[in-house]
């Protein structure tokens, strides 16, 4: 019964292929998990008689479950429906600068597995292929899930994808620009293959399931050791002709500064980065540190610490100031590890973005966006290529 349904499901995801109502509905719950029958008549834009007889056929051939869904202080559960778990399972690859990260999820979109495996920092391709056909094949055998509900998986990529999935440069990826993402993986894993750069994996994971919910208009900004960027403009996330849509940390901010990785000079990247960051207190200290040791010194009231953050968050805000002047979103989505600083870091990304933005505080509707750490600060990559899957969105063909 499940490879009957999948084989079913997976054509009914693909809106090149069929465009019907029963289409319609399925990916309406696919991309959005347990969802009332109002909320999918809003999603598709169907006659809420046509979404209640299409639900009950998919009901009877154990497509669709019925769920209860409770709102926090409510006392009423309320009726949702969703794809049958059974139905089909996705997975979600992140191809990171050393590691390779695989979440497996069903078509209700609960995680079942998530397992990273840490790797040299120059691996390659070939390398890269072996390992996650053993992972995924490991996953399965340890779920006693059949391969053949897997619709698709989705990659997660430190790196700028192009439409036909090439990836652009490979500054995190050493020995990958150029590489085909479809021709790389499709033979090995037999699945249809679907990418994305990693910080627009991260947007529509926090749009799906995190800090971005119900937004169809957002900017992700991603403080982590390098800055990454994505752009949700009415649902969708932009990827750009070349796959680069969102990368505001290589805007240039001061074009006699000092060289970027990309080759430009006084990219944000360099103000605001925490690797910058890192190189300066690092410096100090004389010896090495991570991430969360420097954010613990930090709160803990150490001011040269402090003012690194501060300073940070002064240039990503002169960025994203820029970034609100021409795209005007109504949220703000902070993520990455320096967003586990807290207010620390958003106290002065918010001020100063007030003070350079076009729109001032005061002028009105719409007048503050708000500013909101990301859910996903540790797996967004990869949740996010799940998400790919679901919402069918960056197949390669
Ligand atoms: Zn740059």
């Amino acid at each position: 019964m499940a490879n009957m349904i999948s084989g079913g499901l997976h054509g009914l995801l693909d809106e090149r292929q069929v465009d019907t109502p029963v289409a319609r509905v399925v990916r309406a719950l696919s991309g959005h998990g347990a969802v009332s029958a109002a909320q999918i008549a809003r999603t598709t834009g169907l006659a809420r008689s046509t979404v209640s007889t299409i639900l009950a056929d998919l009901k009877r051939s154990s497509l669709v479950v019925e769920v209860e869904t409770r709102s926090p202080g409510i006392g009423r559960p309320a009726l949702a429906h969703s794809l049958n778990p059974e139905a089909g399972t996705c997975l979600g690859v992140h191809l990171g600068r050393n590691e390779i990260r695989v979440v497996l999820a069903d078509v209700a979109h609960s995680v079942l597995a998530d397992i990273a495996i840490p790797l040299e920092s120059n691996y390659r391709p070939e390398k890269a292929t072996r390992i996650a056909k053993q992972a995924i094949d490991n996953i399965y055998k340890e779920h006693s899930l059949p391969y053949s509900g897997l619709l698709g998986v989705g990659f997660a990529v430190s790196a700028p994808i192009t439409p036909s999935g090439k990836i652009m440069r490979g500054s995190q990826l050493p020995g990958w620009q150029g590489v085909d993402l479809r021709a790389t993986f499709e033979p090995v894993l037999q699945k249809p293959i679907f990418a994305d750069n990693e910080s627009n994996c991260a947007a529509l994971a926090e749009m799906m399931w995190g800090a971005a919910a119900g937004f169809d208009n957002f900017v992700l900004f991603k403080l982590d050791l390098g800055i990454g960027g994505a752009i949700v403009a009415n649902g969708k996330v932009l990827t750009g002709v070349a796959g680069t849509a969102g990368e505001f940390g290589h805007m240039v901010l001061d074009p006699r500064g000092d060289l970027c990785s990309c080759g430009n000079r006084g990219c944000l990247e360099l103000y605001c980065s925490g690797m910058a960051i890192l190189g300066v207190a690092e410096r100090r200290l004389s010896r090495s540190l991570g991430m969360a040791e420097f954010i613990k010194i930090a709160q803990g009231g150490d001011v040269g610490f402090q003012r690194l953050l501060e300073d940070a968050a002064e240039a990503a805000g002169r960025g994203l100031a820029t970034v609100g002047t021409i795209i005007n979103p109504g949220l703000f989505v902070i993520s990455g590890s320096l967003a586990t600083a807290g207010e620390l870091i958003m106290a002065p990304i918010r001020s100063t973005y007030a003070r350079h933005t076009l729109v001032k505080p005061g002028d009105g509707e719409g007048a503050n966006p708000q500013f909101v750490t990301g859910k996903f600060l540790e797996n967004d990559n990869c949740m996010g290529a799940v998400g790919l899957v679901l919402r069918h969105h960056g197949r390669l063909s």
